[in-house]
């Protein structure tokens, strides 16, 4: 990969980004001379803010801060769970950006000071910024089981950020007898990745029924409802016994207490590997707690969240709505209806660099559009997917009519592996979009 410099920019990347300028989408302005844009968070929405920035106007100095060297992508995560591909797969590191002329710092964001406009870390070291762009995923809301903490999740992991977690379930999942019960626990809304939690439990009843096809996999749920609900359960009666009518029969591997029938998780023993629901108690083999969410520990330090935990943003530059000269995007910022998806952080992320450039330059922010894809592999062969396309009208972001939808609930198994190619292509796209 090599280094984005002014003149390479004109040469290759200018002349497409100028054509879309012309076009109206992003700004062509090489108007940020000398400005510097801080990002805190390089994962989905901090690394692609930070890469587009540099490509839209290579003379600003971009720096991102993130705590860890290398970053595990949580979409196809739940496919390390099943064992159709291995965590290396999932596994990205910081060269790509470098190339770019990105300044990559690995450390912990302790605070920003808004009024000063200085980013502060742990190590002690101070970055003043023009515009920061705050994007550190998603936090835990560890008081909301009892039983359950940071600690615990150690033995009992939310694997809900990739990495060791998903490593220590998936090792979970291989010691477990053939026979055993695994219990998932989906939290409240909203949450990172809507699907998720299902897309889930379809990968390892895929790997139950090759390896362990007498376990069991029991869903308690907060809810009565998810994404691609209809998809995901005549999914699962196609392949793992489910009968939608009767969502908790014995025959199923998959199994569905909704939250109006005692779903909710009131409590958990380590000890004893048990699961108090609201109408019964569970022994499990293993258990995976996804427990309900607010905006990363950042987001609270720097006073960027509502009442609510998540931050408040102006939907066409994501500048918060709390502190001027800070944009918050990803998982983090109130961005519905927009998912809190990889791919919608992605998006937002573009939307935002646009608008920094514009502004840095003296500019208003163009008008933005953004696009979301959430694909599910439900079985080898068997994928399925939500889109939609959003616009910025009336100081709002929108669905946009028409522009998406779900893949059709009649089951066309040609159309459903190439759903699945669709999932694995998207992957790699975005993978190197982000970090290539
Ligand atoms: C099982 C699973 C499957 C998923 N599948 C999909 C999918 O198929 N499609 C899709 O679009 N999305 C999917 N997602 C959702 C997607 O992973 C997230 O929405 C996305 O990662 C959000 O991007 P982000 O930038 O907000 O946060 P992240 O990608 O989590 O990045 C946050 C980064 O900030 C860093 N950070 C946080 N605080 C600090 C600090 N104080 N100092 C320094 N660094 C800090 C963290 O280390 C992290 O690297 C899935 C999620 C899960 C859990």
């Amino acid at each position: 990969m090599s280094k984005t410099t002014r003149r390479s920019f004109l040469k290759t990347g200018g002349a497409a980004i100028a054509a879309a300028a012309a076009m109206g989408y992003i700004p062509f302005a090489i108007g940020g001379a000398g400005k510097k844009v801080v990002i805190v968070g390089g994962g989905i929405g901090g690394a692609t803010a930070a890469k587009y920035l540099r490509m839209m106007d290579p003379s600003i100095e971009v720096t991102l801060i993130e705590a860890n060297p290398s970053y595990y992508t949580c979409f196809m995560s739940n496919e390390v769970l099943s064992g159709e591909r291995d965590i290396e797969s999932i596994h990205f590191k910081y060269s790509g950006l470098r190339g770019h002329g990105v300044n990559v710092v690995h450390d912990w964001v302790s605070g920003i000071d808004a009024d000063k406009r200085v980013v502060k870390t742990k190590s002690g070291n101070s970055f003043p910024y023009d515009r920061c762009i705050v994007s550190p995923g998603v936090d835990f809301k560890w008081e909301a089981i009892e039983g359950y903490n940071e600690k615990v999740s150690r033995i009992i992991p939310h694997a809900w950020k990739a990495g060791p977690q998903t490593v220590t379930l998936r090792k979970q999942l291989r010691n477990m007898r053939d026979g055993g019960t695994m219990v998932i626990v989906p939290p409240t809304n909203p949450f990172r990745c809507p699907p998720g939690p299902y897309e889930r439990a379809s990968q390892i009843a895929h790997y139950f029924s090759r390896h362990k096809p007498k376990s069991k996999i029991i869903i308690l749920d907060p809810k009565d409802k998810f994404s691609k609900f209809g998809l995901f359960t005549s999914g699962w009666a196609r392949h793992y016994g489910f009968d939608p009518e009767n969502p908790t029969a014995e025959g199923s591997m998959i199994s569905w207490v909704k939250g109006a029938e005692g779903g909710k998780v009131e409590s958990v023993d380590p000890k004893t590997m048990t699961i108090q629901a609201e109408v019964e108690e569970i022994k499990a083999d293993v258990i995976n707690i996804i427990p309900p969410q607010k905006a990363g520990k950042i987001a609270f330090a720097a006073g960027l969240t509502n009442d609510k935990g998540w931050c408040p943003i102006d939907g066409k530059t994501f500048e918060s709505k709390i502190h001027k000269n800070i944009h918050v995007i990803g998982d983090s910022a109130v961005a519905s209806p927009l998912p809190k998806s990889g791919y919608a952080a992605n998006s937002e992320a573009k939307v935002c660099a646009a608008a920094i450039v514009a502004m840095l330059g003296g500019d208003s922010a163009p008008q933005p559009s953004y696009v979301n894809t959430c694909y599910s592999v439900i079985a080898p062969g068997d994928g399925i997917s939500v889109a939609m396309v959003y616009a910025y009208k009336d100081g709002k972001i929108v669905k946009v009519k028409g522009s998406g939808g779900l893949t059709p609930g009649k089951f066309d198994a040609k159309m459903r592996a190439r759903e699945e190619q669709y999932a694995h292509s998207w992957f790699n796209n975005i993978t190197n979009d982000v970090f290539g």
